[in-house]
């Protein structure tokens, strides 16, 4: 039997409004606030909680930049004779993707999604490295750096396993007594939101799944720790998407040339705009004012949302979808989906959560990033608890 355990479990896409009416957790982890994300997705939003920095920071944002200096995908270019019939295919894709990730040796999550061919050679991939390990970030530490350093034994989730997997190992770690804290990581619902929208009955069903599975990580803790510090949160929200808006169809109408006159990467929300002319500058940024459903994001917001970068590595102009709106056909998909995140942090759907079985949670813990130094205090409780001797 050991003292402590700082069990942090991770349900992405768990948002405030997906469990401000229901009764999720409210069984093992009473406690609960709304956290405000960050702009931007997942690629975001986990880093900035695994390392208490923000996207200004960590410089882990969006997926593809424009940097065909960099590109690792200059290979790929030949497979633009391929017919679309072949290369837009999501099965093609997937199996692709696997192939680039393992010989490009990326050990983050890589997606090449649907970046046409004829343009891959421009963009560079970001996340080369993992953030769920040591040394995994853009730049700075992360959590598991921070454990590592004061030797603190812990389990994280492997991405390659299922949920059901993530789970067994760690109660399986949990038996016998290897750790003093853990971070798992439950994407199942964030997919299964992306499908079916936020308020369709298939979801509180997840709920309680979810609810099952922590009682069975809790039971098993119960046996040989005295005391569990629970906590259970999410990255983001999620907004069910009612419009769709054909902006790479608008742009091309344009007397401008991809590559030639500009670069852009057509998140589901936003779209990332490189210019490589004043008068390519001029047009797009009169014709994205046309587009009633959003908006260039002004560089003060940018920075207040700590996604300024200086050096526009991610873009020069970022335009952003009001909520519901989703970016149709994308780099990031051909076709609809039923629900996205990606939003401005303070539109409803985009607000995290956050659980746990503590009596409070503290005052100044109101993002996302915020968690990392729970994680931190929880962490290091445990190691002295525990090294104080066993119960
Ligand atoms: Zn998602």
């Amino acid at each position: 039997m050991k003292p402590v355990l700082g069990l942090f479990i991770m349900v992405d896409a768990c948002g405030w409004e997906i469990i401000r009416n229901d009764s999720f957790g409210c069984a093992f982890a009473p406690t609960r606030k709304q956290l405000e994300s960050i702009f931007g997705y997942s690629s975001t939003c986990v880093p900035s909680i695994l390392s208490g920095h923000w996207p200004v920071e960590h410089r882990n944002w969006c997926y593809f930049v424009y940097d065909p200096k960099k590109s690792p995908f200059r290979s790929l270019r030949s497979l633009r004779w391929l017919p679309t019939a072949v290369t837009s295919r999501r099965i093609f894709r997937r199996w692709l993707t696997r192939f680039v990730k393992a010989r490009l040796n990326f050990r983050g999550y890589f997606d090449l999604y649907n970046i046409p061919f004829r343009y891959i050679h421009l963009f560079d991939f970001t996340e080369k490295k993992s953030p769920l390990q040591p040394g995994g970030m853009n730049v700075g530490p992360n959590i598991f750096d921070f454990l590592v350093e004061q030797k603190i034994p812990y389990f994280v989730s492997n991405p390659a396993a299922t949920e059901e997997q993530n789970r067994d190992d760690l109660i399986a770690r949990i038996n016998n007594e290897t750790i003093d804290f853990a971070f798992l990581y439950w994407a199942g619902l964030d997919g299964l939101l992306h499908m079916v929208g936020n308020d369709s009955p298939q979801v509180p069903a997840k709920l309680r799944v979810y609810e099952q599975w922590i009682e069975q990580l809790l039971a098993a803790a119960r046996q040989h720790y005295s005391d569990i510090h629970l906590y259970v949160f999410s990255d983001h929200g999620m907004a069910n998407c009612d419009e769709l808006l054909d902006l790479k169809s608008r742009i091309e109408a344009l007397p401008l040339a991809m590559e030639r006159d500009y670069v852009v990467v057509y998140d589901s929300t936003m779209a990332r705009f490189w210019f490589l002319n004043d008068h390519a500058r001029q047009l797009i940024t009169a014709e994205l004012q046309r587009v009633p459903q959003g908006r260039i994001v002004p560089d003060e917001e940018l920075e207040r949302m700590h996604a300024l970068f200086k050096d526009h590595y991610f873009g020069e102009l970022i335009f952003l979808v009001k909520e519901g709106v989703l970016i149709v056909p994308s780099h990031m998909g051909e076709r609809p989906i039923r629900a996205m995140h990606g939003y401005h942090p303070t539109d409803k759907h985009s607000y995290a959560s956050l659980l746990t079985n503590q009596p409070s949670i503290p005052d100044d813990v109101t993002a996302i990033p915020h968690i990392c130094r729970l994680m931190k205090e929880t962490g290091q409780l445990a190691k002295r608890r525990n090294a104080a001797g066993n119960t």
